[in-house]
């Protein structure tokens, strides 16, 4: 899917002119990438409806950039899908114990993530305690407790066939101990079983947690998103913890998630050792799974440093001839934070197109910028006014040479040459508009 994605992203990047068919044509791709990534066809067209819509608006058409505002509206709209904000585990002060229920089916990853999550919550200086209560795979609560040791949390288990028995007696040595959070480790099955279900719903009835967070795995796809609406109908759980999202090349299960269950991923897996569990961070995770984190600041950038109205003054004062060095000045600083100096002579008026990528010499464009930092304000409108005397005091000023303060002022002077030009001339003007 990032793949596919990113490719779509390049044909956007940059585009200075996109049309109503562009955008359909691009959403339908999006579209095959999600279906092809077993987003479920409901999230899907939901997606695509709400893309289409707003990128077919007005403003994105006529905007600075339609690209890369139609990537930011892709962008925005699967940050939406996948749950809008950072949502954190709800627990309890240090003061009482805060319990943990984790469920889901069998090979998900519920004692990785009990271990994984213990260690995390350690770390942020939470006193965790662990409860071995998957009492139905023979194995399970060796496997806990060596992964406690490891980490250095205390594990609790007993000899006995009842979870619920295992979980309440947990619970009150957690008290007891002054433990403020508890982490309960159940059994799965391979698949949906009234048995484990009713174990499950008894065990949360018993010790009554803050978070019963259903662990699955990526891999599954849509599945994954069927058994949580299971799981959430039997039990009600309070968010998800998804694993292996390290496999999961595909991003179908974390697309689906939110909206089909409306409850929140707050955990990404991603790797086999404990330390391998992230946030869930929406922006991220739609940055990753289209494959442009550069991309996405980038757009935000250049929404913030050249609005449409900063863009139209600049265009009224080219087509006027009234164009400044201290509007020149202006474009550097504005470009500077935008951090591309190709883009900035991109924008320079009559420079589009002249300059290939090779010649840009941003040292050179720091010096230009220098000699107009020692220009007075009075030069910087009216470079006419700047005689040799002042040429000297300027180099003087800006550390170059009057020789360099006079090459500036004449490439100015030619600059300003080539903006009367397109004043006059109706097809440039139209060109330098879609250049903008
Ligand atoms: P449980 O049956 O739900 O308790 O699942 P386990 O915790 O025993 O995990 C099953 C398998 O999945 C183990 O081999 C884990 O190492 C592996 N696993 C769990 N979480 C992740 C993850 O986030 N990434 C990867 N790559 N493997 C994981
Ligand atoms: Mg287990």
């Amino acid at each position: 899917i990032t793949d596919k994605l990113t490719d779509i992203t390049r044909q956007f990047t940059g585009k200075n002119r996109i049309t109503e068919k562009n955008i359909e044509d691009a959403v339908n791709e999006i579209k095959v990438a999600l279906l092809d990534a077993d987003v479920n066809l409901r999230v899907v067209r939901r997606f695509v409806n709400r893309t289409i819509k707003d990128a077919t608006g007005e403003d994105v058409l006529r905007s600075v950039d339609p690209g890369q505002m139609f990537i930011k509206i892709v962008y925005d709209k699967m940050v939406d899908l996948l749950g809008d904000s950072r949502q954190d585990l709800e627990l309890k002060g240090p003061d009482t114990v805060s319990v943990i229920l984790l469920l889901g089916l069998q090979g998900a990853g519920k004692t990785t993530a009990a271990a994984k999550l213990a260690a995390r919550l350690k770390k942020e200086g939470r006193n965790p305690m662990l409860a071995a209560c998957d009492l139905v795979r023979p194995a399970a609560v060796e496997q806990l407790s060596v992964l406690g040791e490891q980490i250095g949390v205390e594990v609790y288990r007993e000899e006995t066939k009842n979870a619920v028995k295992v979980a309440k007696n947990a619970l009150k040595l957690a008290k007891k101990k002054q433990y403020d959070t508890l982490i309960i480790d159940t059994a799965g099955r391979l698949q949906i079983d009234q048995d484990m279900m009713k174990e499950i719903v008894d065990v949360r009835e018993a010790v009554n947690p803050d978070e019963a967070l259903l662990v699955a795995d990526a891999m599954t796809g849509q599945n994954a998103v069927e058994i949580a609406k299971a799981f959430d109908e039997e039990v009600t759980i309070s968010g998800v913890i998804l694993t292996k999202f390290d496999s999961d090349a595909r991003g179908g299960a974390a697309l689906s998630l939110k909206s089909i269950t409306g409850k929140p991923i707050k955990f990404i897996g991603v790797g086999e050792k404990v330390e391998d569990l992230e946030p869930f961070y929406p922006d991220r995770i739609a940055s990753r799974i289209l494959g442009m984190g550069d991309v996405v600041s980038l757009v935000e950038k250049a929404q913030g440093v050249a609005t449409q109205e900063e863009a139209e003054e600049l265009q009224k004062k080219i087509i006027s001839a009234t164009f400044t060095l201290e509007d020149y000045l202006k474009q550097f600083q504005q470009m500077r934070k935008m951090g591309s100096v190709q883009s900035l002579v991109a924008m320079i008026p009559g420079m589009a197109g002249k300059i290939g990528d090779g010649d840009i010499d941003e040292k050179a464009i720091k010096r230009e910028e220098a000699i107009i930092l020692s220009m007075t304000l009075q030069e910087r409108r009216n470079h006419r006014i700047i005689g040799p005397p002042r040429r000297k005091r300027i180099a003087a000023g800006s550390g170059t040479t009057v020789s360099e303060v006079s090459r500036l002022i004449k490439k100015f002077d030619k600059m300003r040459l080539t903006m009367k030009k397109i004043a006059k001339n109706k097809k440039l003007q139209n060109q330098l508009m879609t250049q903008m």
